[in-house]
C-alpha cells in the first residue's frame, strides 16, 4: 500500500505527497469513529482509487501535533523576533521558547531588522544572542533588507518540517519572501481578518523550501500556558533541565526551596537572571490560573 505525507488539507481533501507524486485523498469514516482526523504533516497509508486519487486508510503515530495551525510531526520552530519595531522582548521570546519546548519541538531564534539598530543597540542584542547561545539555542541576527546570507539561513530548513512563530510585524512574511520568492506566508493578521472562529475551512499547507517543508501559517499564536503544569515548566528551560538533578529536593520548583542548584547558578552569575525572573513569573501565572473543568 502506498505511503506518503499529507502536505495540504483543503475542502475535505488531503493532498498526500509520495516520493513520486501528489495524490488527492479523502479520509475514511473509520477515522471519525476513532475520533481522529488526518492532519497536514501526517504520514499515512492510502488506497489508490483512480489515477492520482485515493482513500487514506491509516495514520502513522505522531511525534507531536499543533492545534493552531493544525499540523502534525513538526521537527522545529523558528521564532522570529525583531531587534526593534517592535522592540525586542526577551519575555516574549521566552514565552515562545517555553511553548515550543513543551511540545517537544526544537526551537531556533531569528532576530531580524538589525539594519535599524545603532551600534549601541546592536551590542545589547548581541549580548542576548550570546546568552541564548550559551544555553544551547541556535541564534541568528540578520536583516531581510540588507545583504543577508540567505543560503546559510535556508540551510536551517533542510530535512525539517518547520513552523514559523513570532508576534505580528516582526518580519515573518518578509523572511519567507526572501527565502522563497514564490511563496507568500499568510500573516497572523491576514488569517485573523479571514475570520478565525467563523466556520471557515482553514487551509494549511506545507511548502517546500530548500529540501524542507515550512508551514504557510504562523504557529503558536495562543500564548497562554493552559496546557503546561507547574512541575513541567522548568523542563522547558534547558539550563534548568540540566541542573535539576543537583537540587536538594526532587521535584524542586526552583522557587522557595533551599539548596537549589538553579538559584545558586543565578546568584553566582552563571545563568542570566532575567531568564530566571521570567521563569518565576510564568510559574506564578500557571499557579494562579483558574482550574479547568
Ligand atoms: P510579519 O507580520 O511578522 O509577517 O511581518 P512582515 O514581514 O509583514 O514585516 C513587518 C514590517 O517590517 C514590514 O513593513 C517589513 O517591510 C518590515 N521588515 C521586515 N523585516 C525587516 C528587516 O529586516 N529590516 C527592516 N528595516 N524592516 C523589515
Ligand atoms: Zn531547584
Amino acid at each position: 500500500m502506498p505511503e506518503g505525507r499529507i502536505i495540504k488539507a483543503l475542502s475535505g481533501f488531503y493532498y498526500v505527497q509520495t516520493t513520486k507524486d501528489i495524490f488527492q485523498c479523502k479520509g475514511r469514516g473509520v477515522f471519525r469513529k476513532k475520533n481522529i482526523t488526518p492532519l497536514v504533516g501526517d504520514f499515512v497509508s492510502f488506497d489508490i482509487r483512480e489515477d492520482k486519487e485515493g482513500y487514506i486508510t491509516e495514520i502513522k503515530p505522531r511525534t507531536n501535533e499543533l492545534i493552531r495551525p493544525p499540523i502534525a510531526n513538526i521537527s522545529q520552530a523558528i521564532i522570529v523576533s525583531s531587534a526593534i519595531e517592535p522592540e525586542f522582548s526577551s519575555t516574549l521570546l521566552d514565552r515562545f521558547l517555553v511553548l515550543i519546548e513543551a511540545k517537544g519541538i526544537q526551537p531556533i531564534i531569528f532576530i531580524t531588522k538589525i539594519d535599524l539598530l545603532t551600534e549601541e543597540q546592536l551590542q545589547v542584542i548581541q549580548k542576548y544572542q550570546a546568552d541564548y547561545e550559551a544555553i544551547g539555542y541556535r541564534t541568528e541576527l540578520f536583516s531581510t533588507k540588507k545583504t543577508m546570507d540567505s543560503e546559510r539561513i535556508q540551510g536551517y530548513l533542510q530535512d525539517h518540517v518547520t513552523v514559523i512563530a513570532g508576534q505580528s510585524g516582526v518580519g515573518k512574511s518578509s523572511l519567507i519572501n526572501v527565502l522563497s520568492p514564490d511563496t507568500q506566508l499568510k500573516t497572523a493578521d491576514i488569517s485573523k481578518s479571514l475570520g478565525r472562529g467563523k466556520h471557515t475551512t482553514r487551509h494549511v499547507e506545507l511548502i517546500e523550501i530548500n529540501h524542507g517543508l515550512v508551514a504557510d501559517t504562523p504557529g503558536f499564536s495562543a500564548l497562554d500556558f493552559d496546557e503546561i503544569e507547574a512541575e513541567e515548566l522548568s523542563d522547558c528551560f534547558p539550563e534548568m533541565r540540566e541542573r535539576k538533578e543537583y537540587c536538594k529536593f526532587r521535584g524542586c520548583l526552583h522557587a522557595k526551596e533551599p539548596k537549589c542548584a538553579v538559584k545558586d547558578a543565578v546568584e553566582n552569575g552563571e545563568l542570566p537572571k532575567y531568564r530566571y525572573d521570567h521563569y518565576i513569573s510564568f510559574l506564578e501565572e500557571i499557579q494562579t490560573r483558574k482550574p479547568r473543568y
